[in-house]
């Protein structure tokens, strides 16, 4: 299932477990056991990208989509402002 990530400064979702930066998530599906299947990919890319550029300053789906995060069906069905 799609999820859509992004970098927040007050409340979050998830925190990376290296840097403590914040992200919200919205979840295509609301279901809470396909959320939580789906919670070690997340984190596991968020700890990726400490072996790469760093956290994406923008708005970024998992898994990966080729198409604009605002646009894709996380954003749309979990409710994500822009
Ligand atoms: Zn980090």
């Amino acid at each position: 299932m799609q999820v859509l990530c992004k970098p927040s400064d007050s409340s979050a979702d998830l925190y990376c477990p290296i840097c403590g930066r914040g992200f919200l998530l919205y979840w295509e599906r609301s279901s809470r056991d396909q959320q939580e299947v789906t919670l070690p990919e997340i984190q596991q890319t968020v700890r990726d990208h400490h072996s790469g550029d760093g956290h994406p300053e923008a708005a970024f789906n998992i898994p990966s989509w080729p198409g604009l995060p605002q646009f894709s069906a996380a954003a749309l069905l979990g409710g994500a402002t822009f």
